[in-house]
C-alpha cells in the first residue's frame, strides 16, 4: 500500500497553489467510499456508497479545506488564523495551525459545541473563546476580527476553503469511475454542498467524469433556512454541526441545487437519529449526527418514491461518531457491570433475566 499523498501535492494541478505554497500536510483526503448493502437492500437504489471523510486527520471533511486555506495564509505571511466553529473548523483550523507553526483563535457558540471538537481544538493549542450566543453570531464577529486584522479568517467564505473541499468530488470519480447519479449530504452553512458541486462540474469539464449528479441536500427541521426560504433566529437540532440560522453559502447552495436538477429538503431529529444508529449496527460505520442527515434524508426519499432514476447514489458522511460522545452515550446500550464471576458474566453476555 503506497502511503497517502498529500491532498495538496495530489491535486496541485486543479487547486490555487504555487510552487511556492508550502507543501502543508497531516494525511488528509483519500477517504474510503463503502458501499452499502443494506441501504441498498432498503432503497432499492443498485448502488449506495459511504464516503466516509471522517477519516480524515481531525475527523471531519474540514481537513480538506482547511490545509488550503493555512498553506495560503502562510504563504501570504500570515502569523495567525481566526475563525468561527460549530466545533469540526476549530478542530481542522487548531491542528493545521499547529503544524504550520501559527497562532489560531477560535470562537464557538457556548454550551454548542460537541464534547470531542472542543477537546480538540484545546489540545491543539487553539485560543478557544466561547461567546453567549449563536453561531451565526460567533461567525458575524470573527469576521469584524478579521477585517481589523485579527488574523486570516479561514471559515467557509475564506474561498481557499471551498477549493479544497471540491477535492472529496474528485475522488468520488476517480473511485467509482464517473460521478453518481445522485449525492446526499448535509447542509449547514452550506459551503460542502457548493464545493462538492464545484468539484463535479470540474471533473466532468476535463473528462474525469462523462457527466453531473443530482445533489440532494439535508437541513435539519429545526435548522433549515433553506429550506423556509429565511434565516432561522434559533435554530435547533441534536445534530450540532448543520446548527445553523443563515447559512454564509445560501445562494451558491441554491444555485447549486438548481444546476444540477436536485433538492434541499428537511429531516428530523428522530430520522438523523434513527440513521445514525442504523448505520453504527448495521453497517459497522460511526458517522457524527449531522452527517447521517445525509442517510436519513436517503431514506425518506425511497419512502416517498423520491428516487426514480438513481441507480448509483453516494452519501457523504461528514464527520467521525466518536466527536460527539453525549449523544453517542444517551443513543446506546450502556456496560452491563456485573461482579467477576463466570456465572454472572455468562448471564450477562446471553442477556435476558
Ligand atoms: C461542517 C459540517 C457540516 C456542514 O457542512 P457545511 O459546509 O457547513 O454545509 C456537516 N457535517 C459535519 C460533520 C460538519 O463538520
Amino acid at each position: 500500500m503506497l502511503a497517502r499523498v498529500s491532498l495538496i501535492d495530489r491535486y496541485a494541478a486543479r487547486l490555487p497553489v504555487t510552487a511556492r505554497t508550502p507543501r502543508l500536510t497531516l494525511g488528509e483526503g483519500s477517504t474510503p467510499l463503502v458501499r452499502s448493502p443494506r441501504l441498498e437492500a432498503e432503497t432499492g437504489v443498485r448502488e449506495v456508497w459511504l464516503k466516509v471523510e471522517g477519516m480524515n486527520p481531525t475527523g471531519s471533511f474540514k481537513d480538506r479545506g482547511m490545509v488550503v486555506a493555512v498553506a495560503k495564509a502562510l504563504e501570504e505571511g500570515a502569523s495567525s488564523v481566526l475563525c468561527a466553529s460549530t466545533g469540526n473548523t476549530a478542530a481542522s483550523a487548531a491542528a493545521y495551525a499547529a503544524r504550520a507553526g501559527v497562532r489560531c483563535a477560535v470562537i464557538l457558540p457556548a454550551g454548542n459545541v460537541a464534547l470531542g471538537k472542543l477537546i480538540q481544538a484545546m489540545v491543539f493549542g487553539a485560543r478557544v473563546v466561547a461567546v453567549r450566543g449563536s453561531f451565526d453570531d460567533a461567525l458575524a464577529l470573527a469576521r469584524r476580527l478579521a477585517d481589523e486584522g485579527e488574523g486570516t479568517l479561514v471559515n467557509s467564505v475564506n474561498p481557499y476553503r471551498i477549493e479544497g473541499q471540491k477535492t472529496a468530488a474528485f475522488e468520488v470519480c476517480e473511485d467509482l469511475g464517473d460521478a453518481p447519479d445522485a449525492l446526499f449530504i448535509p447542509v449547514g452553512n452550506a459551503g460542502n454542498i457548493t464545493a462538492y458541486w464545484r468539484g463535479f462540474v470540474e471533473a466532468a469539464s476535463w473528462g474525469l467524469a462523462g457527466r453531473r449528479p443530482r445533489l440532494y441536500g439535508f437541513q435539519a427541521e429545526g435548522a433549515a433556512p433553506i429550506v423556509r426560504g429565511e434565516p432561522v433566529p434559533e435554530p435547533r437540532t441534536v445534530a450540532t454541526a448543520i446548527r445553523i440560522g443563515n447559512p454564509a453559502s445560501w445562494a451558491a447552495a441554491v444555485a447549486a441545487r438548481d444546476a444540477s436538477g436536485g433538492a434541499i429538503e428537511a429531516v428530523t431529529d428522530d430520522e438523523i437519529l434513527d440513521a445514525y444508529g442504523y448505520l453504527a449496527r448495521c453497517e459497522g460505520v460511526f458517522c457524527e449526527p449531522a452527517s447521517a442527515a445525509a442517510v436519513a434524508g436517503l431514506r425518506r426519499r425511497a419512502k416517498d418514491g423520491g428516487l426514480a432514476g438513481i441507480e448509483r447514489a453516494v452519501c457523504v458522511l461528514t464527520g467521525s461518531g466518536l466527536k460527539d460522545p453525549d449523544t453517542a452515550t444517551r443513543s446506546a446500550s450502556p456496560p452491563i457491570e456485573v461482579d467477576a464471576e463466570l456465572d454472572a458474566v455468562r448471564r450477562a453476555i446471553r442477556g435476558g433475566a
